[in-house]
């Protein structure tokens, strides 16, 4: 059981018996990672404070106060933000005055809200701020009614950290309750509402924390160099709770992945295995279960409607000129779902409370960049001021926002740098590339023509002048929200390592979709399950285990190794990571293209044809200026000449070129 469950329990259940009272000796009653809470308790009277306790007027009736948690947590001594908002929570503690002493940190504010039970602190830290504990006391007519011990940690020194992803990485997405069971004693935590049943799609499965670092080494087989994983804050919701997208805890980790330090323990261990960590972070929603579902500190909190009104998922709303207020208040104002209650960031304490969280969670895990869900579903003005406070205090860290829209000018209106007509800026510094993935997911099932098949990755690519930086698109052909590439390309293994190979070797910074390297399939149409399928060999009781080699098929190795070696190839590749990009118009269904710098240049054919062709290579020339032979990446094979080149019906040709 987490250690703040039980603790809420254990005074929940004490506060029932005993009637806490306002006055007497101090004694530590609990501690968790949170604060220790210092309580009095009844049967500490003794008669000298019963007359004091008299003489000052108070009755034995005085109103209850109760302090149950305060966000964040704890803090860190050290930041370049000053400033800190702490949500205090508990029974009536909005009628005290929190008092502090400690070197260098004042009170600037207090701030009442409509909810009696909440208190919000702005603290203003000195930059000679030590770390150590601060007691924090909750005062009503100078008597302490609760107490806490706040903890200020040592910030972590070592420079590596906080340093973001880039374009030498591959990320991998996994989904945590489908990727590997590790520990199946977590599987149905105590207080968690839905309960393990791997036969629904739909249900949890059991997969946790200790199932994905048990498996850093097959990542590390595979070949790529950063893990994203769904949401893994507390889930608390009675169904679908699996896929971390209805959050009910936003300083907590599902209990059914793990405890907080157990996933602060596997970042430090990624890091070990040289792997990055992505936290999928939501800010437009939160589910409809979340602790303070009755307790509101204000109305406004959420976004309230007379009568459940869903969003109309039109994210391209935000930017356009022409929008009715009425659609843009809709998809803005709308809620997700009927789970996902959507919250009002224009309300600026839960503006500070998100900002803080996310700036907590970095501090305290050591990770190494976000995905943002829903990027254009809360306030862009919000969004643009969380990257802002972001970089302030990490400044070459990334945030990849999913702004799921299809063409290169939508997606590019929340890119970071360009100042749009309206004067939106974002600061964003990634977004996916929603428009290629579409591109990939068709142009290897096409007949060759003007604008099909690999037309269209080329016309997709050319608009990238939309961009600031086009090189900092995060590239997919799947991801778990749609079809799997392996269905999408018809399973067809010779579309889906065209596919493959593209999406290495193109511009950008790629994301695989866990599986994909195995040759999972799923149809979104058949349900999130079927594309969310458990990986083979993650539960003690699969029949096989596609971790291993003996456990994978013939073609699943075959798959596998294909994958294996492009990533590998791709890691000491520099030119192919970052290098220029220069693409030909594709001729005769093939498309070639050259990723190049000071370092090396490689040349990429792209056969999507069912027919053999010999590609002369003389249209070339630009880029084969001062090479005169090359060699294959895939099967080593040499070219001691470089006017013409022969290549398989339906394949990829990747040429190292030598001088
Ligand atoms: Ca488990």
């Amino acid at each position: 059981m987490n250690s703040l469950f039980s603790l809420s329990i254990i005074l929940g259940s004490r506060y029932a018996m005993n009637n806490w009272i306002i006055f007497g000796y101090l004694s530590i009653e609990a501690i968790d990672m949170r604060c220790s809470f210092i309580k009095i308790h009844s049967k500490q009277f003794t008669p000298w404070l019963l007359a004091i306790f008299l003489i000052s007027g108070f009755t034995a009736q005085t109103q209850k106060v109760e302090l149950t948690r305060i966000d964040p947590p704890f803090w860190w001594a050290g930041m370049n933000n000053p400033n800190l908002q702490l949500m205090v929570y508990g029974e009536q503690i909005s009628k005290t005055i929190p008092v502090i002493s400690y070197d260098g940190i004042q009170i600037r504010e207090l701030i009442h809200v409509e909810s009696p039970n909440y208190l919000f602190i702005n603290l203003l830290f000195s930059p000679e701020v030590k770390p150590g504990m601060m007691n924090i006391e909750f005062q009503e007519n100078g008597n302490t009614k609760a107490s806490c011990r706040y903890e200020i940690k040592q910030r972590k020194t070592d420079p590596t950290r906080f340093h973001g992803f880039d374009n030498s990485d591959v990320i991998y997405l996994l989904m945590p309750d489908r990727f590997a069971n590790g520990d199946p004693s977590n599987d149905d935590a105590p207080g968690m509402t839905e309960k393990a049943d791997r036969k629904n799609p739909n249900g949890r499965h059991g997969g946790d924390i200790k199932g994905i670092t048990n498996h850093f080494d097959y990542l590390n087989e595979l070949g790529v160099t950063a893990i994203w994983t769904n949401p893994m804050l507390e889930n608390n919701m009675p169904a679908f709770s699996y896929h971390g997208y209805a959050i009910t805890d936003l300083y907590m980790i599902d209990p059914r992945f793990g405890t907080n330090q157990d996933y602060v323990n596997m970042v430090d261990e990624a890091h070990k295995n040289g792997l990055k960590v992505l936290m999928d972070m939501v800010f437009n929603h939160l589910g409809t279960e979340y602790y303070w579902k009755n307790d509101l500190p204000m109305q406004d909190w959420y976004n309230q409607w007379p009568e459940f009104t869903r969003s109309n998922y039109r994210g391209g709303v935000v930017s356009d000129p022409h929008a009715a207020k009425a659609d843009y208040d809709i998809m803005v104002r709308g809620w997700f779902d009927t789970s996902m209650a959507d919250l009002n960031q224009h309300n600026h304490l839960l503006a500070e409370f998100l900002i803080t969280n996310s700036i907590w969670w970095i501090e305290y895990a050591g990770l190494d960049g976000i995905r943002q869900d829903t990027y254009p579903y809360p306030y862009s003005d919000f969004m643009a001021l969380w990257m802002k406070r972001l970089l302030e205090e990490y400044p070459y860290y990334n945030v990849v926002g999913e702004v799921w829209l299809s063409d290169p000018q939508s997606v590019a209106y929340w890119e970071n740098n360009i100042i749009n007509k309206d004067g939106y800026r974002s600061n964003l510094t990634n977004v996916f590339d929603f428009p290629l993935m579409q591109a990939i997911s068709s142009a290897f099932n096409e007949e060759e023509g003007w604008d099909k098949g690999a037309a269209k990755l080329w016309d997709i690519i050319s608009q990238d002048y939309v961009y600031t930086d086009p090189m900092h698109l995060v590239t997919f052909a799947d991801n778990h929200d749609g079809d799997r590439i392996y269905s999408k390309l018809g399973e067809d293994d010779n579309k889906f390592k065209l596919a493959m190979t593209f999406l290495l070797t193109t511009r950008g910074i790629p994301q695989l979709y866990y599986g994909s390297e195995i040759m999972m399939t799923g149809k979104e149409h058949k349900g999130h399950g079927d594309i969310r399928k458990d990986f083979p060999g993650g539960w003690s009781d699969d029949t096989s285990n596609a971790f291993t080699r003996e456990g994978r098929t013939r073609e699943q190795n075959n798959a596998f190794d294909f994958m294996k070696k492009l990533l590998h190839w791709r890691q000491t590749n520099t030119a192919v990571q970052s290098g220029k990009l220069t693409h030909y118009i594709p001729e005769n269904g093939i498309y070639v293209y050259f990723r190049y710098n000071d370092e090396g240049s490689v040349m990429v054919m792209l056969n999507n044809t069912n027919e053999e062709k010999t590609v002369d290579l003389s249209r070339f020339s630009e880029n084969l200026h001062g090479y005169s032979k090359g060699r294959s990446v895939l099967d080593r094979t040499g070219f001691d000449q470089l006017t013409e080149i022969k290549i398989s019906p339906k394949s990829p040709l990747i040429v190292e070129l030598l001088k």
